[in-house]
């Protein structure tokens, strides 16, 4: 479906866009955290205006928004198409060097003149994209695949829509800034963005397609203890770094995000700080169904009211539970349209679907929490967050035809 100019614009507009620095800063305040994306931005907001999309707007916070009107039905469903800016804090975005491999021969791959290699040793997926074109970085950064691609994507099906004047349903974009520090979508323009139902385009390898994210809070366990000098100590001292370790002790060993998998839930202490005489421990609670989560919860709840009573402290340990996000499959499954289009595409485009629960949250999950439903369809990369990032451009192919496909069926 896609003419060898318009995979030349596809992978082009990819390499384009990987040349913006737009690493988001871990900490910010204010969003967008970085610069480069403020440039992104502005620079698919020239692109949109190009390709003759209506109320292309770029707000302060740096999001990008624009609508694409049916060529067919006026009053087609609306879906909403959504990529982010910036790339992962844990390796920088600075002067990406991408190299294109042409029909990949198999075997390791160096990248750059450094010492860092892909190996099929590490990665078995590279088996699979043996004749494919891949895309890597030179080593010294990621690619930003994530989520580039991803706006490279929505863009290249955008244009083949209008220039092939393909039918299509209403369709509204967003890119979005600070997606891998959650600070984006506090910023996210939804007044403006009416949809039926969206989908990030942000997933992994080619049939990925993800509607089902943890329930998610956390919890602050603070134990006061009393300090005295440990000479005269006897029955006095009251050690809250002892009591602690014995209230972790308290929760299942094996339901730890290290034991888990699936959709598995668990408690993860992530902090432990403090001295004898108060300590804090940090908790994250993750749990896929719903019951399940209100149980954990109950639950720590429960141990701290158990080992109050147990120690009879004079400060009883007190706890503090906060919601994150939620299970977006809770909003998903009131629009199942959402997920059969994109398993229909696929299947039409030559793609198994690949179902994936995701182990943590997305932006789509805010949305969700918003009431919008937003699945999120993959991009075609892998290893992402690292220096070994890598994308196929057949991948990415795959993506555009799905969205395009999409985009057709969503008028039946
Ligand atoms: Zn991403």
């Amino acid at each position: 479906m896609l003419n060898e100019d318009q995979e030349y614009r596809l992978l082009e507009r990819f390499l384009h866009y990987t040349t913006y620095d737009t690493q988001s800063k871990l900490g910010a305040k204010v969003s967008p955290s970085s610069q480069g994306q403020v440039k992104l931005a502005k620079h698919l907001q020239q692109e949109l205006v190009a390709l003759g999309l209506e109320e292309i707007e770029v707000s302060k916070n740096a999001v990008v928004t624009a609508f694409l009107p049916s060529n067919t039905d006026p009053s087609s469903p609306t879906i909403g198409l959504i990529a982010h800016l910036d790339t992962a804090t844990e390796c920088s975005s600075k002067n990406v060097q991408a190299e294109v491999i042409e029909n990949y021969r198999g075997g390791d791959i160096a990248l750059g003149m450094g010492e860092e290699f892909i190996s099929p040793a590490h990665y078995h997926f590279l088996h699979q994209l043996v004749g494919k074109t891949l895309i890597v970085a030179d080593g010294n950064t990621l690619l930003g695949a994530d989520n580039k691609a991803g706006i490279a994507e929505i863009m290249t099906a955008l244009s083949i829509l209008k220039e092939n004047n393909l039918p299509h349903c209403n369709i509204r974009v967003a890119f979005t800034p600070d997606e891998e520090i959650g600070l984006g979508m506090q910023f996210f323009p939804l007044e403006n963005f009416s949809c039926d139902w969206a989908y990030t385009i942000d997933g992994g390898e080619v049939g990925e397609l993800e509607y089902e994210n943890f329930n998610a809070a956390s919890a602050i366990v603070t134990i006061e203890g009393v300090n005295i000098h440990t000479g005269s100590a006897k029955n006095k001292m009251i050690n809250a770094l002892s009591l602690a370790c014995e209230f972790q002790q308290g929760l299942p060993a094996d339901e730890t995000p290290e034991k888990t998998e699936g959709k598995q839930g668990f408690y993860h202490l992530s902090r432990f700080s403090g001295d004898i005489e108060r300590v804090e421990l940090h908790y994250l609670i993750r749990d896929f169904e719903q019951e399940k989560f209100l149980q954990r919860k109950a639950f720590i709840r429960q141990l701290v009211n158990e080992f109050n009573m147990k120690k009879s402290l004079k400060k009883p340990v007190c706890v503090e539970i906060t919601d994150s996000y939620k299970n977006m499959n809770e909003i998903v499954k009131t629009v199942p349209k959402s997920v059969e289009l994109a398993d229909k595409a696929m299947q039409i485009c030559g793609i198994q679907p690949i179902h994936k629960a995701i182990r943590g949250g997305t932006d789509g999950a805010w949305l969700a929490e918003k009431g919008l439903a937003c699945p999120n369809i993959f991009t075609g990369g892998y290893n992402f967050h690292s220096k070994h990032e890598l994308i196929t451009l057949e991948g990415m192919k795959s993506a555009v035809k799905v969205i395009t496909t999409i985009a057709a069926l969503a008028l039946q």
